[in-house]
């Protein structure tokens, strides 16, 4: 039997490895940790990376939505639509500036945000939309942006999962206001901690964001905002600098094995696969198929040395930190469909031919028992 991990960063680690120790003798020698060049040159190096005019680092996924959420004015009960589909993450931002997160249903086959449903969650308190790019897959961004200019709306494009993919050419993270993005290890560019970062193409945004980050302050001691310490740190900026080298071929493998995985899983009885929404792409931060016998299906794999996860056992609007919001099961079908069935498999650089036919077979004897 083989043991396939859910996620192994073997090779994204040996790809940077030496790039990354050279990166911390670099910080380490400098003595200078906080907002200094790194932190620019990964700012500037990401910017370009994303098709944005500017780039700012900071702590942390969360903390990047919540100052972009900030610096647009959003705050006490003002509302927010976010889909009821997302990590945590999305909600305890709009939470943290004090507005109310308005949860809208995923299309079912993208597990994207539904453009059609969003209308109808508008009402006079709405500020802002907070598409989430899911599992890598760039929303129905035309749609979504028609929508927020017909009722004035901002958009705040939730990228911690997408970095690279886009929608009609046009790459996540450039199209709303101001945008956040998380380099969580995990994620498809991963710091080796936590870090964050905020991205615009608006230098007003982009100077408010700035302050924010930093106390509120643009010139040490001086403080125009109530602001954040949420910074990114240089020897986080330097890691990530010596990755992003390496992220376009990394997201490449990635969605070479998505493809891998669809054809072979192609016709599989019982199982539904991810589908692409026409004009978007994914860079796959996760492949999640869905199947009524999920729990069985993942104790199978288990059994034979695979690794999977479930992304996310419990939508936002069930959990109990949500429960002011009032919502019971039955509430969002679509999103807890999405829960009860969705199965992520194992995708990362690195991962083989044949630990993805290892795991192509399994699943089919899974269902052939
Ligand atoms: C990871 C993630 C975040 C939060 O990022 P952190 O760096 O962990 O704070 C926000 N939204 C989504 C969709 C995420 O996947």
């Amino acid at each position: 039997m083989s043991t396939i991990p859910f996620l192994s960063f073997s090779r994204m680690h040996a790809d940077a490895k030496d790039a990354i120790y050279k990166a911390f003798g670099d910080v380490y020698e400098s003595n200078f940790f906080i907002l200094g060049d790194k932190v620019k040159q990964f700012e500037e190096g990401y910017a370009r990376f994303n098709k944005t005019n500017y780039c700012i680092g900071v702590g942390n996924g969360l903390d990047a939505l919540v100052i972009c959420l900030k610096a647009l004015g959003v705050g006490p009960g003002d509302e927010v639509i976010v889909p009821s589909n997302t990590y945590i993450a999305s909600l305890l931002a709009i939470s943290a500036v004090s507005a109310i997160p308005v949860l809208v249903e995923p299309r079912m086959e993208t597990y994207n945000i539904n453009p059609e449903l969003i209308a109808a969650a508008v009402t006079s308190k709405t500020k802002a939309i907070l598409p989430v790019h899911l599992y890598g897959q760039a929303c129905e961004m035309d749609a979504i942006m028609a929508i927020a200019k017909k009722y004035t709306l901002a958009v705040v494009e939730d990228n911690a999962q997408a970095q690279g993919a886009s929608y009609n050419g046009i790459q996540t993270g450039t199209a709303g206001a101001i945008n956040g993005t998380s380099f969580y290890p995990g994620k498809n560019l991963g710091a080796l901690g936590d870090a964050g970062a905020i991205t615009t193409n608006d230098e007003a945004l982009y100077k408010k964001a700035q302050s924010l980050r930093n106390y509120g302050s643009q010139k040490k001691y001086f403080n125009e905002v109530k602001g954040y310490n949420s910074r990114l740190d240089e020897l986080q900026a330097a890691f990530l600098s010596a990755k992003l080298e390496h992220l376009d071929k990394w997201n490449a493998e990635r969605i070479n094995i998505a493809q891998k995985y669809n054809e072979l899983l192609k016709g599989t009885e019982g199982i539904i696969l991810p589908q692409l929404a026409e004009g978007a792409t994914s860079v796959y931060h996760l492949y999640v198929i869905r199947t009524k016998k999920r729990d069985e299906l993942q104790a199978y794999l288990a059994g034979k040395g695979i690794g999977t996860v479930i992304h996310y056992p419990v939508p936002p609007h069930l959990q109990e930190a949500y429960s002011e919001l009032g919502f019971k099961k039955g509430d969002f079908p679509i999103a807890e469909e999405i829960a009860e069935t969705c199965l992520s498999l194992p995708v990362y650089p690195g991962l083989t031919e044949d630990q993805i036919s290892y795991i192509h077979t399994s699943i089919r004897q899974f269902f052939n028992q």
